[in-house]
Formats: C-alpha cells, sequence, structure tokens
C-alpha cells in the first residue's frame, strides 16, 4: 500500500488534538493527519462540564488557562456565541483548615494575577438565591472564570483545522501505530501515512497507545461523573459556577434554566473501552444531599440524565505535553487530570510552538512543568488522585 506523506500525525481528536491540528495548521508548518477512530469530541470532551478558570496550581497553569480562555472567546463570538460565556467561579467550605487553605490561595492567585477574592456569606446569598450558606466559614471566588461547551469548541477547532488544510482519518478503527525506518507510520481503512513526527493525543487511550510501541508514560485513567438537572423555577443564566469544597459537588449553569452537577470521582484506575458509562446511583444521592443542604431551591430538581466520562491522571497532577522520553519524533499531549478543556487551547498552542520550531530550547523551555522528559526512566503504577486543588504547586520554577 503507498503511503500518504504528513509532516505530522496526531492521534486523537479530542479538545487537545483538534487544537493542536488547528494550531499547527496555522503556522508555517507541513501537512497534518488526525486520526481518531470515532469523531471529534466522542471522548472525555463530549462528557465535560466546561468549566474555566484561573483559581490554579501555579502561574504556568494560569497562563496556559488564560490562552485557551481568550481563544475560546475570539472562537466562539466568531463560530458559536452561545459556546462561551464568563459567569465567575465561587468556593467555599464550613472546615477551618480549608478555610486557611482558601485565605492562602487567594493571596496565591493575585500574585499571579487572578482576580481572585474573600467573599462574604451575604454575597454568597445574593449570588446564589436557591442557597442557604449555614456553617459556611470561607467562599472566594473570581469573576472572570467562564463557562465552555466543550464539544462545540472542539468542533471549531477541527474546523478550523480543515479549513487551513488539515486531513481528518476519523471513524475507522487503527490498524497499526508503529516506528518504521526512523518515521512513524499510521494504517487505517486500508489507507497508510508515514511523518517524522506523531502525536499522541487520545486522552485516556494514550497510555495503551504509548505502552503499544514501547514508550510508556505515567497515567492513569479514572472514571468522573456529570448529571443535568432541572430546577422550578429555573437557574439564572448568569448564576457563578460554583464548588463546594466540603462535598466536592461542582456546579455550573447550563441552557435553558438546567443545572450541570458533577464530581463522583473515583480514585482507580479504569479502562476506557470497558468502563462504565452512566451515572451511578450513589452519584446521584450525594449530589442531591448536596442541594437538600446547599441549595434547598433545588432539592426538588427533576434528573435529566447522568453519566460518566474518563480522564487522566498522573503521578505529580501536572499533565504531560511534549516529546516522550527516549522516543524519536514521538509526542504526547494528554494526563490533564480533570482540567483538559481549560487547558487544550494552550497547551496545544505552546507543543504546537515546539513542533513548528523543529524542538527549539526557549520553545520546550514554555513547556514548564509539564514537560513529559520529568519522567525519563522507569514508570511505576500510581493510584490517580485528581482534583480541585486548594494547594499551590511547589516547584519555584513555576
Ligand atoms: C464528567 C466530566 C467533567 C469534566 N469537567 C471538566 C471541566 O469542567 N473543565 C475542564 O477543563 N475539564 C473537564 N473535564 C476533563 C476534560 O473532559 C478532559 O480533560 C479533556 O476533554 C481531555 O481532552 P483530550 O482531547 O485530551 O481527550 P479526549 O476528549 O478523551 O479525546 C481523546 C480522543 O482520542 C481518541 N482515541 C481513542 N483511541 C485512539 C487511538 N487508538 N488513536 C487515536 N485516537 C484515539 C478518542 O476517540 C477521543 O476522541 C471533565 C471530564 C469529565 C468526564
Amino acid at each position: 500500500m503507498p503511503a500518504d506523506r504528513a509532516e505530522t500525525i496526531v492521534l486523537g481528536a479530542g479538545i487537545a488534538g483538534c487544537a493542536l491540528a488547528f494550531h499547527l495548521a496555522t503556522r508555517s508548518h507541513g501537512p497534518v493527519v488526525v486520526f481518531d477512530p470515532q469523531t471529534p469530541g466522542a471522548g472525555a470532551t463530549g462528557r465535560a462540564a466546561g468549566i474555566v478558570t484561573e483559581q490554579l496550581w501555579d502561574r504556568w497553569d494560569v497562563e496556559v488557562t488564560r490562552a485557551s480562555k481568550s481563544e475560546y472567546a475570539a472562537l466562539a463570538a466568531r463560530w458559536d456565541p452561545t459556546a462561551y460565556s464568563v459567569n465567575g467561579f465561587v468556593r467555599w467550605t464550613r472546615r477551618p483548615e480549608v478555610a486557611d487553605a482558601l485565605a492562602r490561595s487567594v493571596e496565591r492567585l493575585e500574585g499571579w494575577g487572578v482576580r481572585s477574592r474573600v467573599l462574604s456569606v451575604d454575597e454568597l446569598a445574593a449570588r446564589f438565591p436557591s442557597g442557604r450558606f449555614v456553617g459556611v466559614v470561607a467562599a472566594t471566588g473570581c469573576v472572570d472564570d467562564a463557562v465552555v461547551t466543550p464539544s462545540a469548541i472542539a468542533q471549531i477547532y477541527a474546523e478550523g483545522a480543515r479549513a487551513n488544510g488539515v486531513d481528518f482519518w476519523l471513524g475507522r478503527p487503527l490498524a497499526r501505530f508503529a516506528p518504521v525506518g526512523g518515521e512513524w507510520e499510521l494504517t487505517c481503512g486500508g489507507r497508510m501515512v508515514r511523518a517524522p513526527r506523531a502525536v499522541v493525543a487520545a486522552g485516556a487511550w494514550s497510555k495503551r497507545l504509548l505502552a503499544g510501541v514501547g514508550h510508556p508514560v505515567p497515567l492513569a485513567p479514572y472514571r468522573t461523573q456529570a448529571a443535568i438537572l432541572r430546577p422550578a423555577p429555573p437557574a439564572p443564566a448568569d448564576l457563578p459556577s460554583a464548588h463546594d469544597l466540603d462535598t466536592d459537588v461542582y456546579v455550573r449553569p447550563e441552557q435553558n434554566g438546567r443545572i450541570l452537577a458533577g464530581d463522583g470521582t473515583e480514585l482507580v484506575e479504569v479502562d476506557p473501552d470497558t468502563f462504565r458509562i452512566g451515572g451511578d446511583d450513589a452519584f446521584v444521592a450525594h449530589v442531591a444531599e448536596t442541594f437538600a443542604e446547599r441549595f434547598p431551591g433545588w432539592a426538588e430538581a427533576e434528573l435529566v440524565r447522568a453519566w460518566a466520562g474518563v480522564c487522566c491522571s498522573t503521578p505529580d497532577r501536572h499533565p504531560l505535553v511534549g516529546p516522550v522520553p527516549g522516543a524519536e519524533g514521538l509526542y504526547v499531549i494528554a494526563g490533564f487530570n480533570g482540567f483538559g478543556v481549560m487547558r487544550a487551547g494552550g497547551a496545544a498552542g505552546r507543543l504546537a510552538a515546539v513542533l513548528s520550531s523543529g524542538d527549539d530550547d526557549r520553545e520546550l523551555e514554555r513547556l514548564g512543568p509539564a514537560d513529559p522528559r520529568r519522567f525519563a526512566g522507569p514508570i511505576a503504577e500510581f493510584a490517580p488522585r485528581p482534583g480541585f486543588t486548594l494547594e499551590g504547586g511547589d516547584d519555584p520554577r513555576f
């Protein structure tokens, strides 16, 4: 079979793969082929809540997420204005030890230019007319945080990439992906493509793909859940997103007065091909209990649907974005620890700069704490431990 030629093959058309294809296509980069056995957004991207927050770990994370956010805002304004809105994001706790961590996080975030601040219980009550904040000892929020429709953003990236010449090979199983004669070769549906570089952007499937070519990286796929509820009366469209740090349940407003509630994160590894796709009764009951305590106005909300998706954790909770250690021409963008929607655009932009510059040192440096070369050496199994974190990253370089 004669092989097509490309400069880069991207494996995976979730928000990360589509954003990367878009960034490569809009730079002076050679031909790009994106392969996905399903369709754009069919993985975690099509199941995500879409909260985009700057209340993050370190300066690097904030900069990357800001880059995503401004790109999502611009793309949505042009192609689908319903796919992006700024609504703010608040967090609260009734536990004094968590309150201390929240206070420290505000100071840290201020240092990185994030407009986060302490909120009073009266302010919370004003923003959440359905809420009851008895016992809450601390709350913080950032007015600049946003929500997006992740599948719509992925689709916009894919269309932009396609319009700039990227070839999408979709909907057929992978026959083979392997190194051949110093290049990477991919075969599917009777077609073959070869390129000097390949990027694995296959979300929870990345672990198996990379191990299959003899270059394992430390990734642990795990299951997490969300549900859509319809309260009466409908929730206001400008409701901030919120995270109850005590029950770990978060909410965001959805169209038509509905609410998306999430968490139900499981700290065990799952197989992305065989995980349970529906929401668990225990997760729905946990959301109902949180609503009964914190949002009595929503306690009778109708459950529209509940589902699960598979995200991917790393040992240090930083993503993997950049060269795979010890593998010539092989790159990865995965392991977002449940924050992949908010980081994808910015991380893809940085990886595209590395690829387009031929691994220029300055561009590699901009991968910061996400550079996969931090895991050169033997790879050990580990349990996923993702989640919304209050602690700051402890690496002084970032
Ligand atoms: C319930 C839930 C809520 C979430 N909420 C948020 C949130 O509020 N904010 C946030 O930032 N993030 C959130 N996330 C996380 C976010 O969804 C992910 O981090 C992000 O979508 C990862 O994107 P991705 O492109 O890396 O992976 P995916 O979207 O999983 O895409 C991977 C793609 O790889 C493809 N693939 C599979 N096998 C192969 C193969 N062999 N070759 C090539 N391709 C292959 C799949 O078909 C899929 O299309 C949430 C996730 C879930 C499940």
